[in-house]
């Protein structure tokens, strides 16, 4: 049988669509997974080091103003002395200066808000009064930290101030440093050095939410409104948080207020960087497992194969099964349970199948009543015959009276009959006779290398026999019989059948129960029969 392809999928097909399936979903769905958790963990890292990094830098903030503080407290000190000796306030102020590297500038500023001293001395401060707007610590008369502002000079600085009192307590005035928010300054060193990571970087609000420091220096000075980060810090909570900044863009920003100044330090990255190191981890990842990926493709799709070989072979071989021959099927290489399995229930099957068709075949050529031999095996015994060519006689039997039987005792029993003569003859025939029932109540015996003479005393011996066996009837059952020869009567087998037939019809007319013989002189027009006595 010739198997018609559809468009369907084969096994092999079917394998490597699942397997590639297979292993492309567990590589995705593996980097998905390892994304997902490596995205999680770098954001709470960032967190945590923008954090950390945003409350040393307050600490090292402190610190330093501390430090400032301490040196305009020993210059505020030496200039109380010499109040009065401008030459030696200068002197002082250029020590400060020059000595420390704390300060961009410094300046004495006496109660009536007149700067008595300035350095550098370039500057030209000295002699300029402050302007009465200008906000400065005069009333509070202890260290203090201005706000930002532009100084007379037009630098933007924030300035740490010190009073001078003089021995006798009275308030003189005060000494103020400066520290230059734009350009190359002292704070720029302080926080723009040292970052543990390259992509986050550190700005500084003061209390205003003004931008005291920031990597791009041209917005320092900038006011910040709405950021998350900045409203925090300037309530004087350290912490991170994951939040727009000014511009919209999503930031991971830790930070930490510096406690004596107010002001706030905030060290951020920005969110797409680490997505866009994600990436490129999750890349070089893809890169290395590729070549696992592809030797497990290769592995997994040679084991498919493997699997799906016997069953391929089996399929093309049942496919060009022929009637009788399974050995193709039996030699089929089936190295696994389920194959062997297969194999044993097709090898089963088929044998049972030919069983059936075996029996079925046998049953064509059966009579179902009396398991006799019916027409059609007769026909394909006589080919058979014919083709040989060897003689045989023939005895035509007919039941007497049958119908009389089936009258009396009904056609259950009638059959009955049949199946017990049936019998009788089986018996009394020999291994190579061939029996069969030729409809009704009739039936022929054929008798290979039996002569008529013999033919006839054979057939006597049956036709007593089955007078004389015990029928299931109150009374015995007789047959008449005809008996012709091939090719002795006839070289035509159809022609020899009809004459025993007609010797059959003669011993009917004759008062049936008895036996004749079709006459072997060819002149008798081979209808006179010979009637022999029992
Ligand atoms: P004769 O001596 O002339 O042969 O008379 P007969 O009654 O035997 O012949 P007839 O041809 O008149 O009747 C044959 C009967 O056989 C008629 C039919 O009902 C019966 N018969 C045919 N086949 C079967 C069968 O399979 N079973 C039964 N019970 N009866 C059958
Ligand atoms: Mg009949
Ligand atoms: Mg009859």
């Amino acid at each position: 049988m010739k198997i018609i392809r559809r468009w369907k999928l084969d096994l092999k097909q079917l394998i490597l669509l699942l397997v590639s399936a297979g292993i492309a979903l567990a590589v995705y769905s593996a980097l998905m997974a390892s994304y997902r958790v490596h995205e999680r963990a770098f954001i709470k890292d960032t967190l945590d080091a923008n954090q950390a990094y945003a409350k040393k830098l307050a600490t090292v903030t402190e610190l330093f103003l501390q430090s400032l503080n301490s040196q305009l407290r020993v210059s505020a000190g030496h200039i109380a002395i010499h109040f009065d000796d401008s030459h030696a306030i200068d002197v002082e102020l250029a020590r400060l200066l020059t000595q420390t590297n704390s300060f961009d500038s410094l300046v004495v500023i006496n109660a009536q808000r007149k700067i008595i001293s300035a350095q550098p001395s370039s500057l030209a401060l000295k002699g300029l009064t402050v302007d009465p707007s200008l906000s400065l610590p005069i009333e509070l008369q202890q260290p203090h930290i201005l706000d930002p502002f532009v100084s007379p000079a037009g630098n933007l600085l924030v300035s740490p101030t010190f009073p001078i009192f003089s021995s006798d307590g009275t308030y003189l005035g005060f000494i103020a440093g400066g520290i230059y928010l734009q350009g190359d300054t002292i704070l720029n060193q302080l926080l723009g050095t040292h970052h543990a990571s390259e992509h986050s970087y550190v700005y500084v609000v003061d209390k205003n939410k003004r931008l005291i420091y920031h990597k791009d220096n041209n917005r320092v000075g900038e006011h910040i409104q709405g950021n998350v980060a900045i409203n925090a810090v300037l309530s004087g909570q350290s912490g991170a948080v994951e939040a727009l900044n000014s511009q919209g863009v999503d930031m991971l920003a830790g930070f930490a207020p510096v406690s004596t100044t107010g002001w706030g330090i905030i060290s951020q990255r920005a969110l797409t960087s680490i997505v866009a190191e994600l990436d490129l981890t999750h890349t070089n990842v893809l890169y290395s497992t590729l070549p696992f990926a592809l030797a497990i493709f290769v592995v997994t799709l040679c084991a498919g194969f493997l699997i799906a070989r016997p069953l391929t072979q089996l399929a093309q071989n049942v496919s060009s099964l022929s009637p009788g021959n399974l050995r193709c099927i039996d030699e089929t290489p089936a190295w696994y349970f389920e194959a062997e399995n297969l194999k044993s229930a097709i090898l089963n099957s088929s044998e049972l199948l030919g069983q059936e068709i075996r029996e079925l075949e046998e049953d064509r050529k059966m009579d179902p009543l009396t398991k006799l031999n019916n027409r059609l095996a007769m026909q394909l015994w006589l080919d058979n015959v014919k083709s040989m060519h060897y003689q045989f006689s023939v005895m035509a039997l007919d039941v007497d009276h049958f119908k009389s039987i089936n009258d009396e005792f009904g056609h259950a029993v009638g059959d009955e009959v049949l199946c017990a003569l049936a019998g009788v003859m089986k018996k009394n025939a020999r291994s190579h006779d061939f029996v069969c029932r030729s409809g009704g109540e009739e039936f022929l015996i054929f008798m290979p290398f039996v002569d008529a003479n013999r033919a006839f005393s054979i057939a006597e011996r049956l036709r007593i026999a089955i007078s004389e066996h015990a029928m299931p009837l109150s009374r015995p059952v007789t047959v008449s019989i005809g008996i012709a020869c091939w090719p002795a009567h006839s070289k035509s087998i159809d022609e020899t059948l009809k004459m025993a037939d007609k010797a059959l019809y003669q011993a009917k007319n004759k008062g049936r129960n008895q036996t004749c013989q079709a006459q072997l002189t060819p002149h008798a027009a081979n209808h006179d029969v010979a009637r022999h006595a029992v």
